[in-house]
């Protein structure tokens, strides 16, 4: 059998997108910016693709800035939001411990230009309150970064009650919706979202293109330098094809979010339920306040990488969390932000299906990751300190 089950890292292109790029390859591969037929040809398509990203948003199309992708957009939405701040002398950035990295990395560069920035705690559960945001915000606070659904965990934010504090005490906000756009509703009007990013490729789209929602008004400081694109704002000709196949996947992503949740998330308890049968482990963040198709385990005793080796052998692709961590043998910083100590972060399994999956391909996968962790533990070190006694469980069953 073979199974994909790490979505949350990129997804499968569907025949519909492909079909949808290929013209745009093919016949109408003018640049945008050219005068003649096919270059305006290519034009027109761009300008149609960006009214229909706005109309799935909620928004005006000339709010919407097509990017290379989600940290591309994060780094955008971030770096002019902090630009437009220092000019008022607010340098004081809210966000949370387990964004993504494309968001903490650049909180870390804006920090060492004097930046001041406060993580708040996403608890337990991993789910922030606009409390919390509320209590944190100050005179001088440039920006409120706070993604709509975590990328290893799965669990989704209060977005629209977080917005409405952010509108109420006039800071910006900006939201990784990366992870949220296709699996719940997301409305940029309803959900008073100043600044949103989105990657093509995590729902169903290609690689390499993403959006930078920025409301009018904002001012956008430049990543890209070059010609006068994307009003100005990002360089470089389009990614037409690209676009094309991004817009596509995004109005089939979204027009069906409550029959999606319908037919997923009962698979998904059923995965959650069956893993919960092995002893000595957790489900990570809040069981119900989570994307349909993202489950993400603690098992004491056993390391990540290994599990996702073995699971690999039986078909099953999956992932110790984000892909940009894995290689390297630091826990993950969502686990470690939900206060799971590091021993036991380093043995986690995120699971991220899609509606292809079967019912028999979810008990495949149960019945893989109990085979494959007691085999792990039969052979660690640090299993046999538990069972003997010499360390403590940090689960209790
Ligand atoms: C994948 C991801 C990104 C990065 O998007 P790319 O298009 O791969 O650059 C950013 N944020 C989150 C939450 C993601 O899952």
């Amino acid at each position: 059998m073979k199974i994909y089950a790490d979505n949350a890292a990129t997804t499968k292109m569907s025949e519909r997108v492909i079909n949808a790029m290929l013209p745009y390859m093919r016949e109408v591969y003018g640049n945008p910016s050219s005068p003649y037929e096919i270059g305006q040809k290519a034009r027109k398509a761009l300008e149609d693709a960006r009214k229909r990203a706005a109309a799935v948003l909620n928004c005006e199309a000339k709010e919407i800035y097509f990017t290379s992708g989600g940290s591309e957009a994060d780094n955008q939405a971030i770096i002019s939001a902090a630009r437009l701040g220092a000019k008022k002398g607010k340098k004081h950035i809210i966000s949370t411990a387990f964004e993504h990295h494309a968001v903490l990395h650049t909180l870390k560069k804006l920090e060492k230009e004097g930046f001041e920035i406060e993580l708040l705690d996403v608890h337990k559960n991993g789910v922030v309150s606009a409390e919390q945001v509320e209590n944190a915000i100050r005179e001088d606070t440039a920006l409120v970064t706070i993604m709509y659904a975590n990328n290893e965990i799965g669990t989704v934010q209060p977005i629209r009650e977080i917005g409405e504090v952010c509108r109420k005490k006039q800071v910006l906000f900006h939201t990784d919706a990366v992870q949220a756009i296709g699996h719940v509703k997301v409305d940029v009007a309803k959900d008073n979202i100043d600044m949103l990013s989105l990657s093509a490729h995590k729902f169903h789209g290609p690689k390499g293109v993403g959006i930078l929602y920025a409301k009018k008004g904002i001012l956008l400081t430049n990543i890209i330098e070059g010609g006068a694109q994307e009003r100005g704002k990002r360089a470089g000709t389009e990614n037409l094809a690209g676009i094309e196949g991004m817009v596509t996947a995004l109005e089939d992503a979204t027009k069906d979010i409550d029959g999606y949740a319908n037919r997923l998330i009962p698979l998904r308890d059923r995965l959650i339920a069956g893993l919960e049968e092995i002893p000595y482990s957790e489900l990570n963040g809040d069981r119900k306040n989570r994307v349909p198709g993202t489950v993400n385990f603690c098992f004491e005793g056993i390391e990540g990488e290994s599990l996702i080796l073995l699971l690999d052998d039986k078909g099953i692709s999956a992932s110790s969390g984000s892909a940009c961590t894995s290689g390297s043998l630091e826990p993950s910083h969502v686990l470690l932000a939900i206060g799971r100590p590091p021993e036991v972060a380093h043995g986690s399994l995120r699971l991220s299906i899609s509606e292809e999956i079967k019912e028999e391909e979810i008990d495949y996968i149960i019945n893989s990751v109990k085979e494959v962790v007691e085999y792990l533990r039969n052979m660690s070190p640090s299993w046999r300190d538990l069972v003997n006694g010499k360390r403590k469980h940090v689960f209790m069953h």
